[in-house]
């Protein structure tokens, strides 16, 4: 028997209702391939300023860092109404997420984009495109580029102008193509890598480390495109991406373009990855205060991240597969939470969503 410790960080909002499903469903897992999960609990977010007075407290850091992974729900609450939100901005719950992506060193955001055929209804493109589906996954670097880089507002002759950097060394983009084409590898073996290389700088280097990589992986297929001919190839064709790759505010703007014509944001996965096998996954979606403690909330985003735990801090392949059959098979019997409910299908709540997944490992 194999037995594994994750670090589990409830959250805010419907962060406990989610992950007590996904938890539910790895049981279920545990069970059936013969492994132990411990669970440990640990705060962060407006649980923690509530708990301890701080978004962060340092007992959350080093249980995280002993641990396999981290299976998170989401954090925040409604940010006009909550107290949280009259602290200064490093109290806020948000700076418990900031601060445990630079603890652990989180440089890798995968997130992937599946359109399952049963709720292409809901996908806002051209019924030819999405009756075809798509299955990508978008690895966006998470720790550097314009969003770290000096920044500053000044006043030139007289002019107010305001500077952002972009800049990326070697080393940061060698480690995160080597993450895109490890993945690939574990997928259908074919990269995109997006960057601005005709007008960029770091672009051309990214470009340069990207097929340095690539020569190691000979079996998988390195394809470069252009930021904005993405953005159109995103909405034209989606089946053609398998593994996609970018800089920072490049993966920031595209993961949203590629999660909108999936339909639902209750749906999507996603796990931010260090160096090492450590990871912390939780759902694409934030803490819902509008619909917490109701039972509705989709948890089916949570459950997935729960797969890609498996699968990336694990090496597990069964067994998150097993999770993604079941998720398909119960999607595919007609059972829908409010958010994806369409006419003709059955409506169950969140914990009933997680039994009937359980079930169906
Ligand atoms: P949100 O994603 O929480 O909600 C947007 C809409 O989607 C709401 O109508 C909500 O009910 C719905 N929704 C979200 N997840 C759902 C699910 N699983 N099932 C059914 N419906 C779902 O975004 P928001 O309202 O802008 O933010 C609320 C709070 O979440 C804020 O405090 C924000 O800072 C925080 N947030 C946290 C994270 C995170 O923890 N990583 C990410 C994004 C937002």
């Amino acid at each position: 028997m194999s037995e594994f410790n994750i670090a589990v960080i409830k959250g805010d909002g419907i962060g406990p209702e989610i992950v007590d499903a996904a938890i539910l469903v790895l049981d279920s897992v545990a069970q059936k391939y013969g492994h132990k999960f411990n669970y440990t609990n640990v705060l962060m977010g407006g649980a923690a300023i509530d708990a301890v007075g701080e978004p962060l407290p340092g007992e959350t850091i080093e249980v995280c860092k002993k641990s396999d992974a981290v299976l998170m729900g989401s954090i925040g609450g409604n940010t006009t109404t909550s107290p949280w939100y009259k602290l200064p901005a490093h109290l806020r719950p948000e700076a418990g997420l900031l601060g445990i992506r630079k603890a652990l060193g989180l440089f890798a955001n995968l997130r992937p984009c599946l359109l399952y055929p049963e709720l292409s209804g809901a996908c806002p493109l051209k019924t030819e495109i999405s009756e075809k589906g798509f299955d990508m996954l978008i690895m966006r670097e998470l720790t550097g580029g314009l969003y770290f880089g000096k920044r500053y507002t000044e006043e030139v002759d007289g002019v107010m102008t305001a500077v952002d950097t972009l800049s990326y060394n070697e080393q940061e983009i060698r480690r995160i193509a080597v993450k895109a084409f490890d993945v690939a590898r574990k997928r259908r073996k074919k990269v995109t890598s997006v960057d601005k290389a005709n007008v960029l700088d770091s672009s051309r280097l990214w470009r340069k480390i990207v097929e340095e990589v690539a020569a190691d992986y000979p079996d998988v297929t390195l394809e470069h495109m252009l930021v904005d001919n993405t953005a159109m190839q995103l909405v034209r064709d989606p089946a053609q991406f398998d593994v996609m790759v970018t800089e920072n505010m490049f993966g920031d703007i595209l993961s949203d373009e590629a999660s909108m014509i999936t339909g639902s944001i209750g749906m999507l996965p996603s796990a931010s990855l260090n160096e090492t096998k450590l990871g912390l996954y939780e759902p694409s979606g934030g803490s819902a205060p509008d619909i917490a403690g109701m039972d509705i909330a989709n948890p089916i985003a949570t459950i997935l991240s729960g797969a890609m735990l498996l699968r990336y801090s694990l090496d597990m392949s069964e067994e998150p597969d097993a999770i993604e059959r079941a998720v398909k098979k119960v999607l595919s019997d007609g059972y829908r939470t409010g958010d994806i409910m369409s006419e003709g299908m059955t409506k169950v709540g969140c914990k009933r969503m997680a039994e009937l997944i359980a079930y169906n490992i």
